[in-house]
């Protein structure tokens, strides 16, 4: 594989590498560099997000720039205000030794005088969202009357967002000679005549879809009914106690819908969508990358080209409609050589969608589960654990020790522990433990349409009653068993109970609603073999949805309607690195009770 040495960058670049530890260049990157160094030329670059592009220009077009003149000679249009001050650090990090280079971003909803002040300094270069620079330009407040190179990143998405007409007035005020660099992480009809309305016999450079960064995320998909889509989402959050994670959804409604749901859950999320005001987006942002959001909920658009290193986890709450939005979204996890998980949440109906994309990006997705309640208790007991063990000794505590060893006294270790552990532990076990399975059974699934009311566990679709039994596999109990002992006891039919669903050492079953009484009653005090058997309905995991939003009440179920027990103080503490600012924050953001602007 070629270094970058080979590639014929200059001496300053390669140090410039060398500090940001680019070790070999990427495909792209390798492709790109020599063409776009050797002489003039338009270059068509197709390369999926997280490949380094944005080296793949920025580097060639440093090194060809004059920067003894002041002029500006680059303009480098990308879809979003994101994007752009992405590039534009980057760029700042590639021309660190390069003398009096200067490059200036240019986007919306920041000041214009602000912008047009620092343009007037000179800037070589210029990074801009097109609406911004047309703008500027029809202002007179920018000249791009001499660029030599004009690199459109992310074509797809910008003429996805309707700046096809804006990218045209831009690039007639441009003159005829100079180089255009497009790259686009697909070739949809638009960039196509883009290429061949404004392009000379572009040379074309494609990026195999297995590619770097691809390979390292896995796919998975989770099958739900329609209504359980936010349960789910937050038993995969609790079972990944670490999650650093874009969430996508289809609208900007649903994005900040469900991020408010997690803030009220008790999750360190935030939102990002177009309906945001720019200083919104900016805070989000920024609490995103310094993780004290663990969860961030956003449109395509929004997050189109994001990159925050070490996310671990993007998770399709949604699936756009269009195939090759996924590729967008799982390649904002997996970055420079990271794995990464791309988990999507779909209901049965949608499983062709999940073929279609396979397809696409010619990788198969792995079917998961949703974790049950067990298995999330146990990573999370487990994760307790390890909290405990890493957490370093605050030495206040020191001063207090004779008391509390007064306190303590008598108890031997593996009480203690059993003791401090279930501290955290009791509450969210209690949650979790009366769950029910969020994984779709044979039944067709009717929940989307009727939108997320409807059933409550206690419900299925069918309106029967779910009941939760303390009785499971452990005891002796399959399903079968179980459903016999049920019809004895109760004096049922044969049909009467249904849906029987042993766990480890819990069950579930259904009757008519018409047994409920008499069945909760006989079980109000049942013993068998000296232990109390007990029946509950099955409550549904969100509290039964909006009456989740009581305070009160979602505490006492061990702590948030995702039994993360995120919500309580006690929690929050043990949230480690995510902690210092993130809790704080999402504390402020729940008693500020600004709920209907912006992402509060
Ligand atoms: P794209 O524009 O294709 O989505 P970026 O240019 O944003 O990708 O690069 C993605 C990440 O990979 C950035 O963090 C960037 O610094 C890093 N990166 C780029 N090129 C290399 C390389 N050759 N080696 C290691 N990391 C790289
Ligand atoms: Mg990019």
């Amino acid at each position: 594989m070629k270094k970058f040495e080979a590639l014929g960058l200059q001496q300053s670049l390669l140090d410039a590498v060398a500090d940001m530890g680019f070790e070999t260049p990427s495909e792209v990157q390798q492709k790109a560099i020599p063409i776009l160094l050797e002489g003039e030329t338009d270059l068509v670059a197709l390369a999926q997000t997280g490949t380094g592009k944005t080296a793949a220009f920025g580097f060639p077009l440093i090194q060809k720039l004059d920067t003894k003149s002041r002029t500006t000679q680059g303009l480098i249009l990308s879809p979003t205000r994101e994007l752009c001050l992405q590039i534009t650090n980057e760029m700042k990090s590639y021309s660190k030794y390069e003398k009096g280079l200067n490059t200036v971003a240019i986007y919306g909803g920041a000041s214009i005088t602000e912008q047009a002040k620092q343009i007037k300094r000179g800037a070589q270069i210029i990074v801009a969202t097109p609406g911004r620079m047309k703008d500027m330009i029809g202002r007179r407040l920018v000249d791009i009357s001499k660029i030599d190179y004009c690199i459109l990143d992310e074509a797809d998405e910008m003429l996805n967002m309707g700046f096809f007409e804006d990218i045209k007035d831009i690039l007639s005020g441009t003159p005829n000679e100079k180089s255009i660099w497009l790259f686009s992480a697909t070739m949809p009809k638009e960039v196509a005549i883009i290429a061949k309305k404004f392009m000379h016999d572009p040379q074309e450079i494609t990026v195999g879809v297995k590619n770097s960064g691809v390979d390292t995320v896995q796919h998975e998909y989770y099958v739900v009914g329609g209504r359980d889509r936010y349960p789910a989402l937050k038993r995969l959050a609790d079972a990944n106690p670490d999650i650093f994670s874009l969430v996508f959804c289809r609208t900007k409604r649903d994005t900040q819908r469900v991020a408010e749901k997690l803030i009220e859950d008790g999750y360190n999320a935030g939102a990002l969508h177009g309906d945001l005001s720019q200083s919104q987006r900016d805070l989000v942002m920024g609490s995103f990358r310094k993780k004290q959001i663990q969860m961030l909920v956003a449109t395509d658009v929004a997050a189109r080209g994001i990159d925050v290193d070490d996310i671990t986890h993007v998770i399709n709450y949604q699936l756009s409609d269009e195939i090759e939005t996924y590729t967008h979204r799982s390649g904002r996890t997996g970055r420079a050589g990271k794995s990464g998980i791309s988990m999507v949440i779909v209901t049965r109906s949608e499983m062709r969608k999940i073929r279609a994309i396979e397809k696409k990006i010619k990788q198969d997705f792995i079917s998961k589960k949703i974790p049950t309640g067990i298995e999330i208790c146990e990573v999370q007991l487990y994760h307790l654990a390890n909290k405990i063990k890493d957490t370093e000794i605050n030495k206040d505590v020191e001063n207090y020790l004779p008391a509390i060893n007064d306190v303590l006294d008598g108890i031997d270790r593996d009480e203690l522990i059993k003791k401090i552990v279930s501290v955290e532990f009791t509450r969210f076990s209690n949650y979790y433990s009366k769950s029910k399975d969020l994984n779709t059974t044979g039944s067709s699934d009717r929940g989307e349409s009727r939108g997320d009311r409807g059933r409550s566990e206690r419900g299925s679709s069918d309106g029967s009653v779910r009941y939760f039994i303390n009785v499971g596999e452990k005891d002796g109990y399959d399903w079968m068993s179980l459903k016999d002992f049920l019809k004895d006891k109760l004096s049922l039919g044969r049909d009467d109970v249904f849906r029987v669903d042993t766990k480890d050492s819990f069950s579930f079953f259904n009757t008519e609603a018409a047994h409920t009484d008499s069945i909760l009653e006989f079980f109000s005090d049942f013993k068998e073999n000296g232990r109390f058997i007990n029946v509950e309905v099955s409550k549904s995991p969100e509290g039964g949805g909006r009456g989740g939003r009581n305070k009160g009440r979602r505490r006492d179920r061990g702590g948030s309607g995702g039994g993360s027990g995120r919500s309580t103080g006690s929690r929050r503490k043990d949230r480690g690195s995510f902690s210092k600012g993130g809790a704080a924050n999402s504390g402020k953001r729940r008693s500020n009770s600004k709920k209907k602007s912006g992402f509060y």
